[in-house]
């Protein structure tokens, strides 16, 4: 239920509504926007009479939520979110874009090619530590070895760093050394982890899970936000459908369909929809045209040598040329890269 009130009514009229709701065992997720105060309440409502609380001067209206998602909702939040991270902005007239290998192999790899993503204009460096690969003879990933790469990339470029937290037994190193924390698609509904990566600070970046809907994906958004850790990042990274040319279906309509449900910033992953080079580029500027706040590009010096989704990550010149494009397409929307 949410309750909106006139942003001007004074502030005592405002506490002793607050005071009043607080009483029935409510939780309040308060939002101060200029004309409206929304009063966003969590918990079990079945004993508020909206009549009551309409006769309230100060109330201007009562609704009902429909949606099991509250903190992540619109309703609770009519403006969108956004994330300074590091200097960094996600959101609003923001275009982030996060780029980078699928997985540090070595220093020399990590540190060349965030300085070439850098030089082209992004703003995050993504890099795989630690690797959900579907085969376990593949390739795993560097581990802790990997994340210390991706700091010493960080202090080179003063990119900040965006990798994937497999477990619940790395959360204290993420958070120390990650700036963004990466939850992959099949950890989308690992609640266990969400729970306690929503009692962190730091920014979250959740991608859809390859057979989710869009309310369980802002549900799995919820379960963070719960905790207290309101920044998350939604990724849509392409779902399961019967086609089997790509390696999955970029849902370019989540896009759109999330950012009327939610406040929260949506990004797209173009790499790991297509599973193709040479449809990264299409889908990019898809993602722009649909309103995303940002996409998220794998880039490796060495796609044919690469240790993990090296058919899918441009070189860093055609990830250059793409940034160039990139730039207009933002400028037609209104966006900055930045
Ligand atoms: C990745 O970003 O490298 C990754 C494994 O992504 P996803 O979880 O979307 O498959
Ligand atoms: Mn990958």
């Amino acid at each position: 239920m949410i309750v909106v009130v006139n942003a001007n009514a004074p502030e005592k009229e405002i506490e002793r509504l607050k005071e009043s709701l607080l009483k029935k065992g409510l939780e309040i997720n308060y939002s101060r926007g200029v004309d409206h105060i929304i009063m966003g309440l969590i918990g079990d409502t079945r004993s508020v009479e909206i009549s009551n609380i309409e006769s309230n001067d100060i109330v201007e209206k009562v609704l009902r939520v429909q949606e099991p998602y509250k903190k992540a909702n619109r309703l609770f939040h009519p403006e969108s979110s956004v994330f300074n991270i590091l200097g960094s902005l996600i959101g609003g007239k923001n275009f982030a874009v996060m780029a980078g290998p699928c997985s540090v192999e070595s220093e020399e790899q990590i540190i060349s090619v965030a300085k070439s993503v850098k030089a082209a204009g992004a703003t995050f460096l993504r890099g795989g530590a630690f690797k959900p690969r579907s085969s376990p003879y593949s390739f795993q990933g560097m581990g802790l070895d990997g994340l210390k790469l991706l700091k010493i990339a960080k202090a080179e470029t003063g990119l900040p760093i965006v990798s994937e937290i497999m477990s619940t037994e790395m959360l204290d190193e993420f958070v120390k050394d990650v700036d963004v924390i990466q939850v992959g698609t099949r950890n989308m509904q690992n609640f266990v982890l969400l729970r306690e990566l929503g009692k962190t600070n730091k920014p979250i970046l959740l991608k859809r899970g390859m057979s989710a809907t869009i309310e369980e994906w802002l549900m799995s958004a919820e379960y963070i936000m719960k905790e207290g850790n309101e920044q998350v990042i939604l990724c849509e990274r392409g779902i399961r459908t019967f086609e089997t040319f790509t390696r999955n279906t970029l849902d370019i309509s989540a896009v759109p369909a999330v950012q009327r449900k939610s406040h929260l910033p949506i990004i797209v992953d173009p790499s790991h929809s297509a599973g193709m080079y040479w449809m990264v580029e299409p889908l990019a500027k898809a993602s722009i045209a649909a309103g995303a706040d940002g996409v998220m590009i794998e880039v490796h010096n060495s796609p044919e040598t690469a240790l993990c989704d090296g058919s899918q990550s441009l070189k860093p010149e055609k990830f250059a040329e793409l940034m160039i494009k990139l730039k207009k397409y933002a400028e037609i929307e209104g966006k900055v890269i930045g």
